[in-house]
């Protein structure tokens, strides 16, 4: 039978059959994936094929797959770090103040979803903590994004009217939920679907006794279409192998621009004469805080914050 992993624990995979019942299911044997290294590299999100015995069920093919997300591994040994599959796009989820996302790590994220060819919305929540002044500050901010063809939205998931936005922005597609702890990444996904609560609050429970708890994603069912991947307790995302000359192509305004400068693709756009980007820079065509983010990750000195 066809099927979709809704959730993983590294052995065991949750799959949703084409009859809309969930079976338990291994992996037979070594399972192989066209372009992957590892054996098995399952992933919530992916379609497979699997024979059914009752409840349960053996994986025998991972279907190819539109994209991938990777998790940062911490060591390179590390069984698996395909953390979400076929996935249409994501939602990351930060805020200003209680905790602050730092701009750095919403342009890391963006860049590692540019790479992975995954479109991408930022949600500022907790937009009833702000007064008006701040209000417009993130709607200045939120400018920048947009204006590169990121979908964004600040709301607060305090308010009910919220779920009509997020819903909206979400409808018929397969969804990355992903922020920091704190910035209301639950109380969101209560609000539009409110019999996950039970399982988000358990995660969270089990890691603040401090038990190691490896993370993995869940899929959840929102509709016939609609999916959501809530990625728990994921605190930074893996960026594709890339070199330096390859970072600007995955930010979408200098992309094309890169084209004119002097040393074209050589050009890391850092102290050459003759920079397009530079001069973009300067004529406040792209935004400074973008730019800088760019050169700390030039640099490398700031891959994780
Ligand atoms: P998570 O770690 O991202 O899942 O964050 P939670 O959903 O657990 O929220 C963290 C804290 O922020 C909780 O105390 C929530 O009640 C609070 N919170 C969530 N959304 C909002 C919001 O829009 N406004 C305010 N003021 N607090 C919020
Ligand atoms: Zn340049």
């Amino acid at each position: 039978m066809k099927g979709r992993v809704f959730k993983s624990t590294g052995s065991f995979y949750s799959v949703q059959g084409i009859d809309n019942k969930f079976y338990n299911c291994r992996a037979r044997g070594k399972l192989r994936l066209e372009g992957y290294k590892e054996s098995n590299p399952l992933a919530v999100g992916d379609m497979v094929m699997f024979d059914v015995d009752g409840n349960e069920g053996t994986i025998s093919e991972i279907l190819p797959r539109t994209n991938h997300v990777l998790r940062q591994s911490v060591k390179r040994t590390e069984h698996s770090s395909v953390l979400a599959a076929n996935v249409d796009q994501a939602m990351l989820i930060g805020t200003v103040s209680q905790p602050r996302t730092s701009v750095g790590f919403i342009d890391r994220f963006m860049v590692a979803c540019e790479a992975y060819r995954i479109p991408q919305i930022l949600i500022i929540n907790k937009s009833d903590l702000l007064d008006e002044e701040a209000q417009q500050t993130v709607q200045i901010f939120l400018k920048t994004y947009s204006s590169i063809g990121i979908k964004v939205a600040m709301l607060s998931a305090a308010n009910a009217a919220s779920k009509e936005i997020v819903l909206n922005l979400i409808s018929g597609k397969t969804t990355l939920f992903a922020g920091h702890s704190g910035v209301g990444k639950s109380t969101l996904l209560n609000l539009i679907a409110p019999w996950i609560k039970q399982t988000t609050n358990n995660i969270s429970a089990s890691s603040e006794k401090g038990m190691h708890t490896t993370t993995f994603a869940e899929m959840f069912q929102l509709s016939d279409d609609t999916f959501i991947i809530d990625t728990p307790g994921v605190k930074e995302w893996g960026l594709v192998d890339m070199n330096e000359q390859e970072l600007s192509d995955y930010f979408p305004e200098m992309r094309d621009l890169r084209l004119e400068c002097k040393f074209g693709s050589k050009c890391l756009h850092i102290h050459e004469p003759k920079c397009a980007i530079m001069e973009a820079v300067e004529a406040g065509k792209i935004s400074l805080s973008r730019y800088e983010n760019y050169l700390s990750m030039v640099s490398g000195k700031d891959n994780r914050k």
